[in-house]
């Protein structure tokens, strides 16, 4: 039969996971600091715990989906015990040193410890759409992927039990460039006095799909020590960005980021590159060097 699987945290989040591991045929058995979060799961079969120690007992598989790596620390530090030889798989969002902590932790309590991050919405979790990212120690991983399988197709990052925090957080950052980017553009687009949000998202939709369509190919071009695939001339790109800048503050609308776009232009031109690229963009946003 199916693994036992305790949830802990029903949120929006964790009534999606438990919702699935219910459907799947997985014995449930789940915890919330609001109980009545789980009444429609509890009605669905799943067994409501008293407390998080005895959610933790009752399941070889604990997964974890919190508010914050705090919550979570407070709520499982009074049931470490419970978690001697069992697995811990924590899926609230945190830093990769959060969870390098909780894993020394699980560690220096006898249990196995994955860390993920959850790349889908309630909605999308156990759909095709959904992927989760985990690090941890490959055996763990191995032994409770066909119970992972159920939430999401489980892609494994490797041992460094940060890596699937790093991953989630720097693909987080990118849907974040990308909305503010999409809110940024409507603004300057909406300035218009007949420009719509949804006449300019008419164009916006195709050319962002496009410009995706490049991003592998600049990815090797950070990857590799040769002369980069792409470039174009920096005192072009330069150019369009200060005419970005402009005509946003032309049409009332902030444009601080397109300020610190041209900084890093300018700083590049400064220490005598004539060549926009990929590997030097991100070179530039380094602070630290290895
Ligand atoms: P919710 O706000 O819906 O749920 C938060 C959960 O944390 C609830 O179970 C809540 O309990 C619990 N909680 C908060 N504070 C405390 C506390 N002091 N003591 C005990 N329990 C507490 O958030 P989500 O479910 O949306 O998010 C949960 C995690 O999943 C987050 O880390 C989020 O980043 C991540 N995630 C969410 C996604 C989404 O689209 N929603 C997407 C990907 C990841 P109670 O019900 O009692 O308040």
């Amino acid at each position: 039969g199916s693994t036992a699987v305790s949830v802990i945290g029903l949120g929006e989040m964790g009534r999606a996971l438990a919702g699935a591991l219910v459907t799947a045929g997985h014995p449930t058995t789940v915890w919330n600091r609001s109980a009545a979060r789980g009444d429609e799961l509890v009605a669905r079969g799943a067994l409501r715990a008293a407390t998080v120690e005895e959610a933790v007992g009752a399941s070889p598989l604990t997964i974890v989906c919190l508010l914050d790596y705090d919550v979570t620390d407070a709520l499982l530090r009074p049931a470490a015990g419970a978690l001697r030889g069992r697995t811990l798989v924590n899926l609230t969002n945190g830093t990769p040193a959060q969870a390098r902590r909780t894993e020394a932790w699980a560690t220096d309590h006898g249990a196995a410890y994955l860390d993920g991050g959850i790349m889908a919405i309630p909605p999308t979790v156990a759909t095709p759409r959904a992927f989760i990212l985990y690090s941890g120690q490959k055996r763990h991983f191995e032994a409770h992927r066909e119970s992972l399988e159920v939430l999401g197709a489980a892609e494994y990052l490797g041992a460094e039990v940060g890596t699937a925090a790093l991953y989630d957080l720097a693909l987080l950052s990118a849907m974040d460039h990308m909305f503010n980017g999409f809110f940024h553009s409507v603004a300057m687009a909406t300035s218009h006095r007949e420009g719509t949000a949804a006449g300019f998202t008419r164009f916006l939709v195709p050319w962002l799909t496009n410009m995706a369509q490049m991003m592998p190919t600049f990815a090797a071009d950070v990857d590799s020590d040769a002369e980069p695939s792409f470039t174009q001339g920096l005192d072009v790109v330069l150019s369009g960005a200060r005419n970005m800048a402009q005509a946003s503050r032309d049409a009332g609308v902030r444009a601080d980021y397109f300020e610190r776009s041209v900084a890093a232009l300018e700083r590049q031109c400064a220490e005598g590159l004539t060549v926009y690229s990929a590997p030097e963009a991100v070179r530039d946003l380094r602070t630290t060097s290895d």
